[in-house]
C-alpha cells in the first residue's frame, strides 16, 4: 500500500516539498509508517482537483441513484476489508481490535450504507407563496468544495462522518487526516477509485496543521467540516472569514453524568465506566464529570474506582484487552498534567493517578484514574482532559444540578441516572447539551444528528441535518402570465 503518498486528481503522489512524517504505534513507542507530509502546494493541487471535478460531467451530471450505487459499494468493500482496517486502525491509534472491528469500520461502512439511502432523496418544495402568476420551487444543490479536517482519536469513522454526506450530497472533498493517525485514511481513499468515483472527486492530503491551515484560508474551498478542538476550531472560525467559508465544527467537550439517590448503580457504575474510559478517555463525549447523590456518592465512587482498577490496560492487538493506550507520548504529558493539577488544588485520587510501569512501559498507557473530593473550580472539573480521567464530586440538591452541569463552556453531552421519569424529562429540557441520555451509554447512529452548543460547536452530523450541512437551498421563480 502506497502508505507515503497523497491522493490529488486521482493519482498518488509525493508532497511537493518532498517532506514526510512518522506515525508511531502508541502501544511500543515503536515507528509503524512513513506519510507524506502535505502543505500549502499539495492543498493547492487538491483543492484545484476537486474543483474540476465539480464540474465533470462524469460527477456533476451523474444520476443520484448512480452516486448512491458507488456509496454501497464503498460500504461493501470496508466490509470486505474489515479486518485489514481494524488492525491498522488498532495499530496507529491504539484502540482494542474488537473496538476497531465494531465501532471504527463497522460504524464507517454504516454511515456509507445509510448516506447511499439519502442521495435519491434530496430534493426540494414547492412553497406557497402569494406572489400571482408566478411558480416557485426550491432545489438542494452540493455546497463545492468541502476540506475535511479529522481528529486522531476516531481516525476512520469521523472521515465517514464526513465523506459520506458530502459525497450523498454531490460535493468533492479534500480530506486532511490528523498528523497522528493518518494511514486509515489513506487506505479508505483507495476503495474509492474501486468503488467507481470519478478521479478528483475525492482527494486526501496527509500533513499537519500547516496542511490544514491551508485549506482553511483557501478561497476555492466552499465549506470546512473540522472535528476537533474548541482551541484549533477558534482558529478555524477566524481563517474562513477570507471567502466566508460554511463551517461545521464539532468541537472539545466535558460531559457531565448525574446519579440520583434512587439510580440502579448496578447498571449506572459499569455504564458509566465504559462511558468514561471508552477508547482511554479520546473520546469527545466521554462522561468525565459525575456529580452524584450525596447519599450515594462513597458508594458509587467506590464501585467505580474498584470496577477502573479492574480493566485489563494493555496493546489493542492483545486478546482481552479492554483499554488501550493514549495516542501518544505527548498526549500522556497533557493528560498527567490534568492529573498533577488535580492533585495540587487538593482531589484525592481513587485509583490510578499515574501512567503504567513494568511490560507496559514502553508504551503511552495511562490505567484509569478516579479523583474523589473534587469541586465544580478544578481544573479536573471544567476543562477536556481526553483521557481516562473521571472525577466524581456530590451534590445535595436536585434543583442545583442543572446549574452545576450547565456551568460549562461546553455543551456537547450529558447523562441522568435515575428512576425518576419525571426529573429525567425535566433535566433533559434544562441541561445545556446538544445530546441528553437517560439510563443509557448509546453509542452513535447515522439517523441521529450529533453535534454540540456553546464551544462545543456549530452544525449537526448524521441525519438528515448533515444532508443540510453539504447542501445549499436554491430558489427558482418562473413567470406564469
Ligand atoms: P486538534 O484540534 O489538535 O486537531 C484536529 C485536526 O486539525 C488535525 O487534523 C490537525 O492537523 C488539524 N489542525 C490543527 N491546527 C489546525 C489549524 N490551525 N487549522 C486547520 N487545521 C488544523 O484535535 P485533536 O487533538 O486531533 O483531537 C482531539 C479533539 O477533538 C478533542 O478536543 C475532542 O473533543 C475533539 N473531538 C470532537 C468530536 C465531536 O464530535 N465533537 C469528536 C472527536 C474529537
Amino acid at each position: 500500500m502506497r502508505n507515503g503518498q497523497l491522493l490529488i486528481g486521482g493519482e498518488w503522489c509525493e508532497a511537493a516539498s518532498e517532506a514526510t512524517l512518522t506515525t508511531v504505534d502508541p502501544a511500543t513507542g515503536e515507528a509503524l509508517a512513513t506519510v507524506a507530509d502535505g502543505g500549502e502546494k499539495d492543498v493547492d493541487a487538491a483543492v484545484a482537483a476537486a474543483r474540476a471535478a465539480l464540474r465533470n460531467p462524469s460527477w456533476a451530471a451523474m444520476p443520484p441513484s448512480e452516486r448512491a450505487r458507488l456509496l454501497w459499494r464503498v460500504s461493501e468493500l470496508l466490509e470486505r476489508d474489515a479486518d485489514a482496517f481494524a488492525e491498522l486502525e488498532t495499530r496507529d491509534q491504539g484502540q482494542p481490535l474488537p473496538i476497531a472491528r465494531a465501532v471504527s469500520v463497522a460504524g464507517a461502512a454504516e454511515h456509507f450504507r445509510y448516506f447511499a439511502g439519502w442521495v435519491t432523496k434530496i430534493d426540494g418544495r414547492v412553497p406557497a407563496h402569494s406572489v400571482p402568476q408566478a411558480l416557485n420551487y426550491t432545489t438542494r444543490v452540493p455546497v463545492g468544495v468541502c476540506g475535511l479536517i479529522t481528529p486522531w482519536n476516531f481516525p476512520l469513522l469521523i472521515a465517514a462522518w464526513k465523506l459520506a454526506p458530502a459525497l450523498a450530497c454531490g460535493n468533492t472533498v479534500v480530506l486532511k487526516p490528523a498528523e497522528q493517525t493518518p494511514l486509515s485514511a489513506v487506505r479508505l481513499a483507495h476503495l474509492f477509485a474501486e468503488a467507481g468515483f470519478p478521479p478528483g472527486v475525492v482527494n486526501v492530503v496527509t500533513g499537519g496543521p500547516d496542511a490544514g491551515r491551508a485549506l482553511v484560508d483557501h478561497p476555492g474551498v466552499d465549506k470546512v467540516s473540522f472535528t476537533g478542538s474548541t482551541e484549533v476550531g477558534r482558529d478555524i472560525v477566524r481563517a474562513a472569514a477570507g471567502n466566508l467559508k460554511r463551517l461545521s465544527l464539532e468541537l472539545g467537550g466535558k460531559a457531565a453524568s448525574v446519579v440520583t439517590a434512587d439510580a440502579d448503580l448496578d447498571v449506572a457504575v459499569p455504564a458509566n465506566l465504559r462511558s468514561g474510559i471508552n477508547n482511554s478517555g479520546q473520546v469527545c463525549g466521554a462522561s468525565s464529570r459525575f456529580y452524584v447523590a450525596r447519599s450515594r456518592y462513597d458508594e458509587f465512587t467506590q464501585r467505580l474506582a474498584d470496577a477502573a482498577a479492574a480493566v485489563r490496560v494493555g496493546p489493542g492487538l492483545n486478546v482481552g484487552t479492554q483499554m488501550g493506550p493514549l495516542v501518544g507520548e505527548e498526549h500522556l504529558a497533557r493528560v498527567d498534567g490534568y492529573v498533577r493539577s488535580g492533585v495540587s488544588q487538593g482531589a484525592t485520587i481513587v485509583t490510578g493517578g499515574k501512567r503504567a510501569d513494568g511490560d507496559l512501559a514502553a508504551g503511552s498507557f495511562y490505567p484509569p484514574t478516579v479523583f474523589a473530593d473534587a469541586r465544580d473550580d478544578m481544573r479536573i472539573a471544567r476543562e477536556e482532559i481526553f483521557g481516562p480521567v473521571l472525577t466524581v464530586m456530590p451534590f445535595d440538591d436536585l434543583d442545583e444540578i442543572a446549574a452545576r452541569v450547565n456551568d460549562s463552556e461546553f455543551g456537547l453531552v450529558a447523562s441522568v441516572w435515575t428512576r425518576d421519569l419525571a426529573l429525567a424529562h425535566r433535566l433533559a429540557e434544562q441541561i445545556q447539551a446538544a445530546c441528553v441520555r437517560v439510563n443509557i451509554v448509546a453509542s452513535l447512529d447515522p439517523a441521529v444528528p450529533w453535534g454540540g452548543v456553546k464551544a462545543s460547536g456549530w452544525g449537526r452530523e448524521m441525519g438528515a441535518e448533515a444532508i443540510e450541512e453539504y447542501t445549499e437551498v436554491k430558489s427558482v421563480w418562473i413567470g406564469l402570465q
